[in-house]
């Protein structure tokens, strides 16, 4: 990708976001027509997220054959699941297994696969309308604002959408504020936990170790979310899943919005050359929250229908098509949600402890 400082007025294609969905299908698409632009307004410290890859991602990491350097490692890789419940404070540990990334660098390795072809901007794209057969723009870079024409628009702009929100703002999704802690650590664990408090949150909330820190983070309802965020923190610490002094002094503090589709809709492709991927259009876990696989995946999808055919809405029908399976894959989870997220049939589960694993070494670290 060849960044550029100031942005041409007109351009086949804008892609607005460059997270593994924007940069993925910019690294992916064939694109016959006009010039394209990604632009992408990272935050200072990349992207609030766990930065784990889950065995779905590294499947598809496989598919590109993509060799990830070490430099984007982090210590410690995880082996384990540790399901923490809150409320019967049972404990139960599941074998499965993460790559520990840093965040940011994934990121930028990412926009390193970016073809030299493709024009790069580092701006916020604030606000995008229809104009006659195409799109108008408004990107800002430096206090300075700028107009970009365009026949297709790509959003890749993640859960704040402003592509989704401007163009389609009927197409609401459930959203939740994610919130994350960091804090300095003296152990590490081999291990991911994943814990659950119906009393705080219908989601879920996450610690693990990342290169000597400690992360805490969860999902909860925009309202009274820094409120539930502390609780589940007291009562981790009251319980002994973490030390005692684990939570005194965060280093950062970080927080953002995440999508939840459900059952009855959430997930939207776009129409009439506007097209959404990742999760703009909605794609990521309903009970795990995990996106990164679902935005390389409805990237690679919606880049096979740019291949496929230069028509708007052949294009879109292709990748209504291509993804319909990544779609039953969020139907199967949100079916799944239930026996994760409701009191009586997780406590069942738990309880049942079927395929979970014994620790040799730790009792309810
Ligand atoms: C706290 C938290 C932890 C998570 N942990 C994990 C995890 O461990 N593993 C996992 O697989 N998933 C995780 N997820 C989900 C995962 O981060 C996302 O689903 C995934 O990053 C989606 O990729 P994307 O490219 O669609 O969007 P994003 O990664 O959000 O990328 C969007 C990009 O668009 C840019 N952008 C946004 N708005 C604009 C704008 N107006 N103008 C210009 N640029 C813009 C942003 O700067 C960003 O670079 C987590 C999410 C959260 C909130």
């Amino acid at each position: 990708m060849r960044l550029v400082d100031i942005p041409r007025e007109s351009y086949g294609t804008v892609i607005v976001g460059g997270g593994p969905a924007g940069a993925n299908f910019a690294r992916l698409a064939n694109f016959d027509e006009g010039k394209v632009l990604l632009i992408d307004g990272a935050p200072k410290n990349g992207k609030v997220c766990g930065g784990l890859i889950s065995p779905d991602a590294q499947g598809v990491l496989a598919r590109y054959d993509v060799n990830l350097p070490t430099d984007i490692l982090v210590s410690p890789q995880l082996f384990s699941v540790r399901t923490i419940d809150l409320e019967t404070r049972r404990v139960r540990y599941y074998k499965r297994n993460y790559l520990n990334v840093n965040r940011a660098e994934l990121d930028k390795y990412f926009l390193k696969m970016v073809p030299d072809g493709i024009e790069g901007i580092t701006a916020r794209c604030v606000s995008v309308k229809r104009e006659g057969q195409g799109f108008l723009l408004t990107v800002e870079k430096s206090g300075v604002r700028y107009e970009v024409r365009c026949d297709r628009v790509v959003g890749a702009d993640g859960a704040s959408s402003v592509v989704r929100s401007n163009l389609f703002p009927k197409k609401k999704l459930k959203k939740y504020t994610a919130i994350q802690q960091w804090f300095a650590a003296e152990g590490s664990d081999p291990c991911y936990s994943c814990v659950f408090d119906s009393s705080t949150s219908d989601s879920c909330s996450w610690i693990f170790f990342k290169d000597g820190m400690l992360i805490f983070g969860g999902a909860f309802e925009a309202q009274g979310s820094r409120a539930a965020f502390e609780e589940q923190k007291r009562k981790l610490v009251q319980m002994g899943a973490v030390g005692r002094q684990a939570f005194d002094s965060p280093v950062r503090t970080e927080a953002c919005r995440v999508v939840r589709p459900t059952l009855s809709g959430g997930i939207f492709c776009g129409d009439g050359g506007a097209f959404l991927i990742g999760e703009a259009a909605g794609f990521i876990s309903p009970s795990s929250l995990e996106g990164i696989s679902f935005a390389l995946e409805s990237s690679e999808a919606l880049a096979d229908a740019f291949e496929a055919s230069s028509d708007s809405r052949k294009m879109l029908k292709k990748y209504k098509g291509l993804t319909q399976k990544l779609r039953a894959k969020v139907a199967v989870k949100c079916l799944k949600r239930p026996f994760m997220y409701q009191k009586l049939l997780r406590n069942a589960v738990m309880r049942s402890g079927v395929t979970a694993i014994k620790l040799k070494t730790q009792k309810n670290k």
